[in-house]
């Protein structure tokens, strides 16, 4: 078997010719299957006739004989589409047909008025070659080998055309994404070659089979012209949506985009570095596992939306779902930016209906900064503070704007004549060093600062021997306990101006007196507290207010604790 294979390759000729495939029967028509080059011509070719009286009619147009010049009408005798007009042929997708009693008519030359073609070899000497053809599919061995001589077998029989096993080969190997698609096996394992070869063989000399093939093999490898066109678009597709996505990823906001820059994680989210963000979030991590959310004002005052209600794949929109550290950073965005629910939503690429956390840091956060002990106090008392040693606390009233309520009483009582507008009053109270130590809850804006000193619960902190720092408006001497002292910048009375003393002593408390108003402007910075307050956020403006006061203490000190110790 070797011996013989070897035989067969060394017998095959020097000059290699490419397989062209079908050729046109026309005279002065060279048109083929294949290109020279081994690629499908894209041309389309039509059989004779099989009734006698339209194959002699082809043949009279065509101006040549059946059965002279080396020409003989064979089921494989084919003319190209050059010779037929457009309403000859019937164009399906997958293969051409020609009109009942369509004819040649275009493109016809006599024997005479052309160059004729290259003369083909002789009848004996062709079915010789069919034979070696035939020989080396037996023989052949291996990958390919196989169908090629089977494709040669079709080529040298039915077309007369001149070629070799590896000529056959090589076209296999140009057309090989087409020809893949044609159900007939491509490769065997040497194992399987004899039991193969032997079935194939035996389809082989059939010709109308080869038709089939032939004409089935036009029109799959059409079919995968169109496919791999339609794999280019589509890969072309690809890259654009993914570019797309790119381009959707970054417009989304993420806590992982503004990481490395201090002032971008500031702005956002109040703390100073995400060094400091991080550290908070570690320390509430695993508290984080079961919540209750907050709704933000809808759900305080009326039922959900319907698809609230429903599970998260009912809801319309992404269903993206946030990790605790994004929530975390979701609520303080909320607080510090004083964006809307809505705005946050899209941010982050959530669904509207989303949730944040309010109530669990107001319940956290107060934890973490205990009221001071007056020995704490006075270890870190400042250097400014150096007049003012017994220093405890210096406590101020801030207020923010709500809407005007409906009952005429409510309006009444948050009516505040200083702000002159509807507002809510809190007492706000710093340690020395700037950090808030007391936030006392809100009150309707009409009450007196005395009252809410003393009704705020700050009273019950202080110790004898304290000192609270305080604006004039705090007339509050006489309601501290028992040995704490009021520190208070000297008031005018009737007299027409302080004295120079006086003046001195105003200004000294002035100076550190201001830190508390830089300590409420930290608290203002974050702008959910901007503007008129809506009604509906009633209901959690304690929790925010506190929040909001309390996130300041993650900011460096306002003044620097005393270097001795
Ligand atoms: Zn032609």
């Amino acid at each position: 078997m070797e011996n013989e294979r070897d035989a067969v390759v060394n017998e095959a000729p020097k000059k290699r010719k490419k397989s062209l495939g079908r050729q046109c029967a026309a005279y002065g028509c060279y048109s083929t299957f294949y290109k020279t080059d081994g690629l499908p011509s894209g041309l389309h070719f039509f059989r004779f006739p099989q009734k006698n009286q339209e194959k002699n009619r082809w043949c009279n147009l065509i101006k040549r004989l059946d059965g002279r010049d080396d020409f003989n009408v064979t089921s494989c005798t084919c003319l190209c589409e050059k010779h037929f007009t457009d309403s000859d042929i019937k164009k399906l997708p997958n293969m051409w047909r020609l009109n009942k009693g369509a004819c040649p008519s275009l493109n016809l030359y006599t024997r005479e008025n052309i160059k004729p073609r290259p003369s083909r070899k002789s009848p004996k000497e062709r079915s010789s070659l069919t034979t070696s053809a035939s020989t080396s599919v037996v023989d052949a061995k291996g990958p390919g080998k196989l169908t090629s001589a089977l494709l040669s077998v079709v080529d040298v029989e039915d077309f007369g055309s001149l070629l070799s096993p590896s000529d056959i080969d090589n076209a296999c190997i140009s057309t090989q994404t087409t020809f893949s698609f044609v159900h007939l096996p491509l490769y065997y394992s040497s194992e399987d070659d004899q039991q193969v070869q032997s079935k194939y063989l035996q389809d082989i000399p059939e010709k109308n089979d080869l038709i089939e093939f032939c004409t089935q093999y036009e029109s799959l490898s059409l079919k995968a012209k169109e496919l791999s066109s339609s794999v280019e678009s589509l890969k072309q597709q690809i890259i654009y949506l993914e570019n797309q996505i790119k381009f959707l990823k970054k417009t989304l906001f993420s806590f992982e985009k503004i990481a490395q820059d201090d002032s971008a994680v500031k702005f956002y989210t109040g703390f100073p570095n995400s060094k400091s963000l991080l550290a908070v979030f570690e320390y509430f991590q695993p508290k984080l596992g079961h919540l209750h959310y907050w709704r933000g004002p809808k759900s305080v005052n009326s039922t959900n939306l319907p698809y609230q209600q429903t599970t998260e794949a009912d809801k319309p929109g992404h269903n993206r779902i946030l990790s605790h550290l994004e929530e975390f950073v979701f609520v303080l965005m909320r607080l510090k930016l004083g964006l809307f629910l809505n705005d946050l939503a899209d941010r982050f690429g959530i669904s509207q209906g989303h949730t944040t956390r309010i109530n669990f840091l107001f319940h956290e956060l107060p934890p973490l900064f205990p009221f001071p002990s007056q020995e704490r106090i006075r270890k870190d008392m400042p250097d400014q503070f150096k007049d003012y040693p017994t220093t405890r606390i210096i406590i101020d009233g801030t207020e923010i704007f709500t809407e005007v309520p409906s009952s005429l009483k409510s309006q009444s009582q948050t009516w505040s004549e200083y702000k002159h507008h509807n507002t809510w009053k809190a007492l706000v109270g710093i340690s020395p060093t700037g950090c808030i130590i007391f936030v006392s809850k809100l009150w309707a804006g009409r009450v007196s600062d005395k009252e809410l000193t003393q009704r705020s619960g700050i009273l019950n902190f202080l110790q004898d021997g304290d000192n609270v720092m305080a604006d004039r408006g705090f007339d509050i001497a006489d309601i501290l306990p028992h040995g704490v002292s009021l520190n208070i910048p000297p008031f005018k009375g009737n007299r027409k101006q302080l004295s120079a003393p006086e003046v001195e002593e105003t200004a000294r408390i002035a100076s550190v007196r201001i830190h508390v108003e830089r300590a409420i402007g930290r608290v203002k910075n974050y702008h959910i507290l901007d503007g008129t307050m809506s009604l509906s956020l009633q209901p959690v403006l304690n929790q925010i207010f506190s929040v909001c006061c309390l996130l300041t203490n993650f900011q460096p000190y306002l003044v620097q604790p005393s270097s001795k110790k």
